[in-house]
C-alpha cells in the first residue's frame, strides 16, 4: 500500500468513529459501545451520563450558528479533559453528549467529574460576550443497578435530564431511587436502601480519613469536614452550636436543591427551640433526637413543626453534647421532599461524626 492509501484508510476509519466537528466519538460509535457493555453476559458496571447545553438555541440566535459551533466544540473539549481516561465521550445530537464512565466505580469520583464539567463550562462562559451565561445540565445513572439494558438506561437518563432542566438547569443529577422514586419500573425502592456497596465503602473511607485528619492530625478545618459529610450523605445543611442557640458557630449549606454547591454561611439562623422542653424530651439516651417533620403533630411539636416547615426541612438529626460546662448541638438537615427516613447505618455514621466534632480540641 502507498502511504497515501494508509492515510485515506485512517481518515476513513476516523470519520466512521468520530464526530467530525468536535473530535469526540460520534453517535453510532458511542451507542454501539453502550449496547456492547449492556449485552447479556457482558458483566460490566458503569455510570452512564447524558449532557445537554442549556438554552443553546439562544446562543445560535444571538451570536450566530458559527459561534454556536465553537461553543459545542469547546464543551466537547472540556468533556474530554474532565473525563480523561475514566471513560468515553460521544456527541449524540446538536448540543447533546453521552458519557460512558466505565472506569468510575465510586459515587464521589463521579461527583468530582460531573462537578468539574459543570463548573468548567460555567466559568468559561460566565457572561459570555458580556451577554449570557452558558451552562450545562447533566444526569447520570448506574448500570446495571438501575437499568436492565441500554434502552432502559437511556430512557431513565432521558427523564433525569428533563428533571435537571426543569429544576433550573446548570446542575447534575445522579439517579437515586430513594430521592427520585422508581423512574423506570424496575427498581424496588424498599430493597435498595443500602444503595450500592461502593457507596458504603466510600463512606467508611471518608469516616476513617476524617477521624485521622480531624482528630489525630487536626489538619482538617471544621467547615471542610462538614462539607465532605454533606456531600457523601447527600444532606442539605449542617450546623454546630457551641455558644448558645441564637447563632450557630459553624454552618454549611447546600446552595440550591439537587445542586453540588455548598457554601459556608456565617449568618445562620437561631435554633432556640432546641432548648425547649418539648424538644429536650425527644433526645434519647445516646443524646440524639431524630425529627421527621411528618411525624410531628400539633400537640407534640407544633413549634418544631412550624420551624421546619418554614425552613423547608424534612429530617433533622440532632446530637447534644456538653463541653466545658456548656451545652452544644450538632444538627444535620435534609430538605428532600420524598426522602426516605435516614437509614440506621447512616444515622449511626452521623452520630460518629457528631462525636468527632465534639471531641475536637478547641
Ligand atoms: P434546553 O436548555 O432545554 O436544552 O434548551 P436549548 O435551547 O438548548 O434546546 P435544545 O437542546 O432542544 O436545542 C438544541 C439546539 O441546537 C437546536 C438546534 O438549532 C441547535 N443545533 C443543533 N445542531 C447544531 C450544530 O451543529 N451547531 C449549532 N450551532 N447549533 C446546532
Ligand atoms: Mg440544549
Amino acid at each position: 500500500m502507498e502511504l497515501s492509501d494508509i492515510q485515506t484508510l485512517k481518515t476513513d476509519v476516523n470519520s466512521r468513529q468520530f464526530d467530525e466537528m468536535t473530535g469526540v466519538l460520534n453517535k453510532q460509535t458511542i451507542r454501539d459501545l453502550g449496547h456492547e457493555l449492556t449485552a447479556p453476559g457482558a458483566d460490566s458496571r458503569f455510570y452512564f451520563c447524558m449532557l445537554d447545553i442549556d438554552h443553546f438555541k439562544s446562543v445560535n440566535d444571538t451570536f450566530g450558528h458559527a459561534c454556536g459551533d465553537d461553543v459545542i466544540i469547546d464543551v466537547a473539549h472540556i468533556l474530554k479533559d474532565c473525563v480523561g481516561e475514566y471513560g468515553k465521550v460521544g456527541r449524540v445530537g446538536g448540543d447533546e453528549f453521552m458519557l460512558i464512565l466505565d472506569k468510575v466505580s465510586q459515587k464521589p469520583h463521579l461527583r468530582e467529574i460531573l462537578s468539574a464539567i459543570r463548573e468548567t463550562v460555567e466559568n468559561k462562559y460566565r457572561r459570555f460576550k458580556d451577554a449570557i451565561d452558558i451552562t450545562v445540565s447533566i444526569c447520570a445513572a448506574l448500570y446495571p443497578t438501575y437499568a436492565v439494558d441500554f434502552d432502559n438506561l437511556f430512557e431513565l437518563t432521558d427523564k433525569m435530564l428533563y428533571l435537571a432542566k426543569s429544576k433550573g438547569r446548570n446542575r447534575y443529577i445522579i439517579y437515586t431511587p430513594e430521592i427520585h422514586g422508581d423512574m423506570n419500573g424496575i427498581v424496588k425502592v424498599e430493597n435498595v436502601t443500602a444503595v450500592d456497596s461502593g457507596d458504603q465503602e466510600d463512606k467508611l473511607r471518608l469516616m476513617l480519613k476524617l477521624f485521622e485528619d480531624f482528630l489525630v492530625n487536626a489538619t482538617s478545618k471544621v467547615q471542610d469536614a462538614m462539607e465532605l459529610i454533606l456531600r457523601a450523605y447527600d444532606l442539605d445543611e449542617v450546623a454546630i452550636f457551641t455558644d448558645g442557640l441564637e447563632k450557630s458557630s459553624f454552618c454549611v449549606k447546600r446552595v440550591n436543591k439537587e445542586g453540588d454547591r455548598y457554601d459556608v454561611v456565617d449568618d445562620s439562623m437561631s435554633m432556640n427551640f432546641l432548648a425547649t422542653e418539648t424538644f429536650q424530651r425527644r433526645i434519647n439516651v445516646n443524646h440524639v433526637a431524630f425529627i421527621n417533620v411528618f411525624d410531628l403533630s400539633k400537640d407534640s411539636g407544633a413549634e418544631i413543626k412550624e420551624y421546619m416547615e418554614h425552613q423547608g426541612y424534612h429530617h433533622m438529626l440532632v446530637y447534644q453534647f456538653n463541653k466545658n460546662g456548656k451545652t452544644g448541638y450538632v444538627v444535620f438537615i435534609s430538605a428532600r421532599e420524598n426522602s426516605r427516613r435516614q437509614s440506621m447505618v447512616e444515622s449511626n455514621d452521623l452520630i460518629y461524626f457528631s462525636r468527632m466534632f465534639e471531641l475536637r480540641r478547641g
